[in-house]
């Protein structure tokens, strides 16, 4: 029978580890014919009790485990650890907060069993979320897709069922800078995308806030796209050719009419002008070197302290 690992990154969740658990069971126990399940708990550094409560689950079910981080490394890391640990035939990632709901699994399952290799999900609405966020990540799904080659979806969440082939494949990307939403997308393979209604979090709050996301999205452009270079060299070039016209224009009028001094005002805002887009471009470069120093260091992208 082939087993089907499931990897939970969590990041204080007391409070839905165990709601989360009771609902996958149930799963379980009705796909108990064709999968054996094997969970996979990540704590990513977690500062309640997440992780005793995770030593007692992993006590009272044997197909329970768990890896404990030594601080908190983020949700990426937590997945690359989940997915390098996963022994399973299938491996599958899910949020602990029952926002991606369990009750998809036989339908996913079904789909593998069809020849897919991928079976990802996508939420059909955004409900239940603030307006500005979702017209943000609209923005931002519509930027990336106009700049990056590698497809994002928009609305697509990390809760995806995978085959070991395709897993092996991901673990073979050997960057620190870990920006899943691309580097699924990035492998390929035959997937399809299951729509699903917006669900809210069961309990606990979500670790996002504006910056972490804009942080977040940055990363996205930088790690999955070169436009931002692309864009800093075109308009240097620009500026340097209509500099050459305002010179020439200038040595004209200065022969034909002889000019007095005048125009200071104009000159001034000429100079801030380029000088902005010359630190605008110097930030952009910046942004890829610092991402180059991170992955020249080869630092481990996570720390384990425990493990059962
Ligand atoms: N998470 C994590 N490390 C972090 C932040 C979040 O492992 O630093 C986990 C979290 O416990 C949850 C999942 O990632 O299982 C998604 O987080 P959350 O629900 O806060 O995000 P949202 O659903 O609001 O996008
Ligand atoms: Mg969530």
């Amino acid at each position: 029978m082939q087993q089907l690992s499931i990897i939970i990154p969590c990041y204080n969740e007391e409070d839905t580890i165990q709601l989360f658990l009771q609902e996958t069971k149930k799963i379980e126990a009705d796909m108990m014919s064709e999968l054996t399940f094997d969970y996979l708990f990540i704590n990513d550094g977690s500062k309640d009790q997440t992780l005793n409560i995770l030593r007692h689950v992993s006590q009272i079910y044997p197909n329970v485990h768990y890896l404990s981080f030594s601080r908190n490394f983020g949700k990426e890391a937590a997945l690359l650890a989940g997915l390098e640990e996963a022994k399973g035939d299938l491996v599958t990632v899910m949020d602990v907060d029952l926002q991606d709901p369990p009750e998809l699994l036989p339908l996913m399952y079904a789909k593998i069993l069809e020849g897919y290799d991928v079976v990802g999900t996508r939420r059909a609405d955004r409900k239940g979320e603030p307006i500005v966020r979702s017209a943000l990540s609209k923005l931002f799904y519509k930027l990336i897709n106009l700049v990056s080659d590698t497809e994002m979806v928009d609305g697509v969440r990390d809760f995806r069922l995978m085959t070991r082939q395709v897993v092996d494949s991901i673990l073979e990307l050997g960057e620190v800078n870990r920006f899943s939403k691309g580097i699924f997308s990035w492998v390929g393979y035959d997937v399809i995308y299951l729509p699903f209604d917006n669900h809210e979090r069961v309990a606990g709050k979500t670790s996002w806030n504006f910056w972490g996301l804009l942080k977040y999205s940055l990363d996205g452009f930088i790690n999955f796209s070169e436009m931002p270079l692309t864009i800093a060299t075109w308009t240097g070039t620009i500026s340097f050719v209509v500099s050459l016209l305002a010179i020439f224009f200038i040595i004209v009028r200065k022969l034909l009419f002889d000019d007095p001094v005048s125009g200071w005002a104009s000159t001034v805002s000429v100079i801030l002008f380029i000088g902005g887009i010359q630190l605008f471009c110097l930030g952009i470069i910046g942004k890829y070197l610092s991402k180059i120093f991170l992955e020249t260091k080869k630092r481990p992208v996570y720390i384990v302290k425990e493990k059962a």
